[in-house]
């Protein structure tokens, strides 16, 4: 038998007969997975794989299910399939079904006829590694699929009658989002039909994506509770000296604020301004970060108050600071241009917006192979889209100034593409005066 690279098959499958028809990953981009980093993908030529179902026919002659291996050799399209799944039975004859590995990206290439022709000629069961059915969580693990993808996709293999296996990843949302992980991955996998869910947990392997970005305190993964604890007690000493100010009625305290990056880049000034004016005995502690990492100190108890863009669950108290349009951009010069045809300058995005600019890119057919830019904040974004190199996706509060030609976007169901930016406050701090006060100057100064 020919096996190359890493071999295997999920314990399911135990009784079926193995045999490679690919090696490698096409993908290759999950941030949890490093399991196929060194091995090019590649597809068993014809003879060999002949050889080895001749192999299988000396010892199983009457196999009746077949284990095909690789990541994914469902990635291969129906005319690549075809020959393979055809010949097996000139060995096994009494073989009546195939299986492997697919991705939700593998059947999307495939229409519905032709998903019906390889159930026919014996495909059924393939095993999905969904990891989740919700979207932030999705785009944090870098699938390159979202909800609605596992939907359409899943909705073709129900029609064509293909049998398919989900696996859940539990973890993989990260401290704290576990629960909305769980709930929309319930919701969206209760509309399929998978014939099994099989659950798996997430380990950070050292050469992942995801455990870089736990270094960089990026992603944290659940079950920091030590560290909590430890905090906790001093976390007590400040509130109870915030209620000793808060009976003598002055405006003092500490004010421990976050303001997300692209919103602080343009509004912080002002806001802090103002606020510092009104309230000069309040002590405040600002920081700038992206969204995601500022709603993970939210959860974590270490701000009292944050400036978030994005969709988050939060079960304190959550105000619409602002609703903008997201634009596409480019230069005068660049506005007859195909956008296939230059550069799209990416930047840093927290996982729900990186999840909504793959869903506007993807519905215009848009290739996201031609990202040759990437950037880690958003005013050097806007300067590169102005001097010409490249177009990109910004919304509205980056435009200001911008004096290049900018296009609202909207999906192909017509909804428009817009980014809503929330304040986060702890409920057990919005009766703090200082909080109270931070959040009226910022809803004065957006009326
Ligand atoms: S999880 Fe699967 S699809 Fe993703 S990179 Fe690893 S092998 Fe490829």
């Amino acid at each position: 038998m020919h096996f190359s690279g890493r071999t295997w098959r999920p314990s399911y499958e135990a009784d079926s007969c193995i045999i490679q028809l690919t090696s490698g990953c096409t993908w290759q981009r999950c941030h949890f997975c490093s399991l196929y980093a060194e091995e090019p993908f590649r597809v068993s030529p014809l003879a060999e794989f002949e050889q080895d179902l001749g192999e299988i026919k000396a010892y199983q002659p009457y196999a009746r299910r077949l284990f095909l291996t690789g990541a994914n050799p469902f990635a291969l399209s129906y005319e690549r399939l075809r020959p393979y799944i055809l010949t097996v039975r000139d060995y096994l004859i009494k073989c009546q079904t195939m299986a492997m590995f697919a991705s939700i990206r593998d059947i999307r290439d495939k229409e519905v006829w032709q998903l019906k022709k390889l159930r026919a000629m014996g495909i059924n069961g393939l095993s999905i590694g969904t990891e989740s059915g919700d979207d932030e969580t999705l785009a944090l693990a870098g699938k390159g699929y979202t909800a609605a993808d596992i939907a359409e996709q899943c909705g073709k293999l129900d029609e064509a009658g293909i049998e398919y296996y989900f696996v859940y990843m539990t973890g993989l949302a990260g401290k704290g989002r576990g629960y909305w992980n769980a709930v929309n991955s319930a919701k969206l996998f209760s509309r399929l039909n998978p014939y099994f869910i099989s659950v798996d947990s997430l380990t950070l392997f050292p050469d992942t994506e995801l455990c870089r970005m736990e270094r960089e305190g990026r992603f944290t993964p659940a079950g920091e509770k030590v560290l909590k604890f430890s905090t906790g007690t001093s976390d007590a000493m400040d509130r109870l000296k915030q209620e000793l100010e808060l009976i003598s009625g002055e405006v003092c305290g500490t004010l421990r604020a976050g303001y997300s990056l692209s919103y602080g880049t343009y509004r912080l000034a002002g806001q802090l301004a103002e606020y510092y004016r009104n309230y000069p005995k309040v002590n405040l502690q600002i920081i700038m970060d992206q969204s995601g990492q500022l709603y993970q100190q939210m959860l974590d108890g270490t701000l009292d108050i944050a400036i978030i863009r994005g969709e988050y669950s939060w079960e304190g108290g959550r105000y619409l600071l602002a609703e903008e349009r997201v634009y596409m951009v480019c230069s005068i010069e660049n506005e007859d241009r195909k956008l296939q045809e230059y550069p799209y300058i990416s930047r840093k995005a927290d996982p729900y917006l990186s999840g909504q600019l793959l869903r506007w890119i993807r519905e215009q057919g848009i290739s996201t192979e031609s990202s040759k830019i990437c950037v880690d904040n958003i005013t050097t974004c806007e300067e590169l889209v102005g001097s010409g190199v490249g177009w990109s996706i910004l919304p509205e509060i980056a435009l200001e100034n911008f004096t290049g030609v900018k296009k609202p976007l909207s999906f192909k169901n017509g909804d428009p593409f817009i980014r809503r930016t929330y304040v986060f406050c702890q409920r057990e701090t919005l009766r703090l005066p200082q909080v109270d006060a931070f959040i009226k100057v910022l809803r004065k100064m957006h009326t």
